[in-house]
C-alpha cells in the first residue's frame, strides 16, 4: 500500500515534534532568531505559525524574497504605451487586429504588473526582517 502525500507529511512532521532547531532559523513573518526552539511551532514574538522541518519551511525567512521585481515592473512600463496606443486606437481606429492585439498586450502586461505588486510588498518585509537580522548579529 502506497502512503498519500497527506501521509508522508504527517509523518514527517511527526519525527520532527520533538526536536529543536539547532541551526539559523528567522521567523519570516518578524525576523525572530528562532534557534533552540521546536521545528514546528509559533514564533513567540508574533505568533506566526511555521514549520521549519526540511522540505517544509513554512513561515520560515527565506533569503531569495528579498529580490528586487525590477524586470516585472520594467515589462510592465515597456508594455504601457503599446496597449494604449493600440486600445485607444492611436494608429488605426477602425482595424479590430490592433484592438485584440492591443487586448492581448494588456493581458500580458497585467501579468506582469500583478507579479511585480505581489513581489513588491514581499521584498520590502523581507529587507526589513534582513535588516533585523543583521543588526542582531552584529550585537552578538
Ligand atoms: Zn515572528
Amino acid at each position: 500500500m502506497a502512503l498519500s502525500s497527506y501521509e508522508l507529511e504527517r509523518i514527517a512532521d511527526d519525527m520532527y515534534k520533538d526536536r529543536v532547531i539547532t541551526g539559523w532559523a528567522y521567523c519570516g513573518n518578524c525576523g525572530y532568531n528562532l534557534h533552540s526552539l521546536p521545528y514546528i511551532y509559533t514564533c513567540p514574538e508574533c505568533g506566526n505559525q511555521y514549520n521549519a522541518r526540511p522540505l517544509k519551511m513554512k513561515g520560515i525567512f527565506v533569503l531569495h524574497d528579498t529580490y528586487f521585481p525590477a524586470s516585472d515592473i520594467a515589462a510592465t512600463l515597456l508594455c504601457a504605451p503599446v496597449v494604449y496606443l493600440l486600445i485607444t486606437g492611436g494608429v488605426n481606429p477602425t482595424e479590430y487586429g490592433q484592438l485584440i492585439l492591443g487586448a492581448a498586450m494588456g493581458v500580458i502586461m497585467l501579468t506582469f504588473a500583478h507579479k511585480a505588486c505581489r513581489q513588491l510588498p514581499r521584498f520590502f518585509k523581507a529587507r526589513s526582517i534582513a535588516r533585523r537580522i543583521a543588526l542582531e548579529e552584529k550585537e552578538e
